[in-house]
């Protein structure tokens, strides 16, 4: 078959580039950082090798039967991943968590790439739309994707704007929400899709709560950022302590208002501020804090945020960030197999998709990889189901997502997998204790999961 051309030797790219080879597809990856003639790198990027992790040297948890990125772990190890294989060939000790030397990693990964018969390597940048002769191409660029080629692809794609200065707010899981406090409704019990007034979750605040709330708002470390990284805010989009910054009553005038809302559980007094929380998935497993985008450093928000009323206990699947991301608005411009509508010679994979994270992105890779090297082939090739850790991540960049809301990009966690109902008693008929269960889901959907990813695995073989 002709080749494959692989654009982006990063983690997903060079996982793609090893399964079209396993798969007996020639491939040429095009990885633009170099050491000679003249030494290229990105913003992020220290060295030429190939995956190198550009931040943490963290894979996160492997614990695959109670954590999605552990469960993402196992499924790519049962799909013959190169970057599972290396990261376990150099680990280093890190409790649960699967971390790796960094340099190790990296070097494992190049050296196996540039062994393989089928694969060539060349250190250039593809600075716009690939030549025509190219028909089956993966774009794995990731968050710094050069400039030259993210304008090409803009033009290609008739979007207004591809890279982003996220500021991104927590998404909470639903089931940790307490409904006691919190309640379900509109503003003004306007009505949505479907006739549904009762889209938003919303959590009552009274004086006291607000002032507290505001002071360690105020008060709590904030990230810092790269130089690369600092950009005018969109005055629309700013992060919820900078708009508390500009004045006490701001927020309790801007996302905080308590109009058009009545607390269903203590209908006579009115809320002093309201929390919004917005539906963040089809599934309506997860919300999203309306207007909380945040540079509030990872602990803090877990802190300041539990301060809320209702949300005492929340799981955050998400927190709030504000950093440059390159991505794609994939649910408009991506087809089930991750080709963009547009110009379906062109594949895309990685961060630039609308996944977060090394482990997401080299999935993404992986199963472009598969599906790339199964068009070479002429053989029909679906994405795996939406039960495994891969498929819900295929199906929140392609359009598991709610119709009209922004896309954001998303690490994998349980509520991307479709919900399951684990037994309230066990064998004894005594009742299971709600953290148990909620344990138990998420091994019953890491199980299920499991067993979907080998039947679609050997049933592709
Ligand atoms: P990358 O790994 O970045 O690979 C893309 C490759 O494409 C690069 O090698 C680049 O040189 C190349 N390239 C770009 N444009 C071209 C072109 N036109 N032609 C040829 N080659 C090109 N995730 C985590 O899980 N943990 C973290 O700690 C973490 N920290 C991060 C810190 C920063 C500053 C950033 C930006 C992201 C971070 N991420 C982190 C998020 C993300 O998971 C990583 O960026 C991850 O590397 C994405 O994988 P990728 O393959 O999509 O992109």
């Amino acid at each position: 078959p002709a080749p494959v051309h692989v654009i982006g030797g990063g983690l997903a790219g060079s996982e793609a580039t090893w399964q079209i080879a396993q798969a007996g597809v020639p491939v040429i990856l095009h990885e633009m950082r170099r050491d000679e003639p003249e030494e290229v790198r990105t913003d992020a990027h220290h060295t030429a090798g190939l995956a190198e992790l550009v931040c943490s040297n963290s894979f996160r948890s492997d614990d695959w039967e109670f954590n999605a990125v552990g469960l993402l772990h196992a499924e790519m190890r049962a799909l013959d991943s190169l970057i599972m294989a290396s990261g376990d060939a150099n680990q280093v000790p890190a409790g649960g968590a699967l971390a790796v030397d960094r340099i190790g990693f990296s070097d494992a990964v190049t050296a196996r790439l540039e062994a393989h018969p089928l694969v060539t390597i060349v250190r250039e940048e593809i600075a716009g739309i690939p030549p025509e002769d190219w028909d089956n191409v993966i774009v794995a660029t990731g968050p710094l994707t050069s400039p030259a080629l993210a304008d090409a692809i803009l033009k290609a794609t008739g979007e207004e704007s591809l890279s982003f200065f996220d500021a991104i707010a927590p998404i909470i899981h639903a089931d940790s929400i307490d409904f006691d406090v919190a309640w379900r409704q509109s503003r003004y019990d306007k009505e949505g899709p479907g006739g549904d007034k009762a889209a938003y979750v919303n959590c009552p605040m009274d004086k006291a709560q607000y002032e507290a709330f505001i002071d360690a708002l105020l008060d709590g470390p904030k990230a810092d950022f790269k130089e690369w990284e600092n950009v005018p805010y969109f005055d629309g989009c700013l992060p919820i302590e900078v708009m508390a910054e500009r004045g006490r009553e701001t927020l309790r005038h801007g996302p905080m208002k308590p109009v058009g809302l009545t607390n269903q559980h203590n209908p006579t007094v009115k809320p002093y501020a309201i929390v919004q929380l917005r539906q963040d998935n089809a599934l309506g497993t997860l919300f999203n804090m309306v207007g909380f985008q945040t540079k509030l450093k990872y602990g803090a928000q877990t802190d300041v945020f539990r301060m809320i009323p209702g949300l005492e206990n929340a799981q955050f699947a998400r927190l709030g960030g504000l950093h440059r991301n390159t991505f794609l608005n994939s649910p408009r411009l991506l087809d089930k197999q991750m080709r963009l509508k547009a110009l379906p010679r062109l594949r895309f994979a990685g961060q630039v998709t609308g996944v977060e994270g090394y482990v997401e992105s080299a999935a993404m890779g992986l199963l472009t990889g598969r599906l790339a090297a199964a068009q070479a082939l002429g053989r029909d090739l679906a994405p795996p189901p939406p039960e495994t850790a891969m498929g819900a991540l295929v199906e929140h960049i392609t359009g598991g997502h709610l119709e009209g809301s922004k896309f954001q990009p998303m690490n994998i966690n349980y509520g991307l997998l479709p919900p399951l109902e684990a037994p309230k008693v066990d064998e004894d008929g005594k009742r299971i204790h709600p953290k148990e269960r909620g344990r138990a889901k998420k091994r019953l959907q890491s199980i299920r999961a499991m067993d979907a990813l080998k039947a679609w695995r050997d049933a592709a073989a």
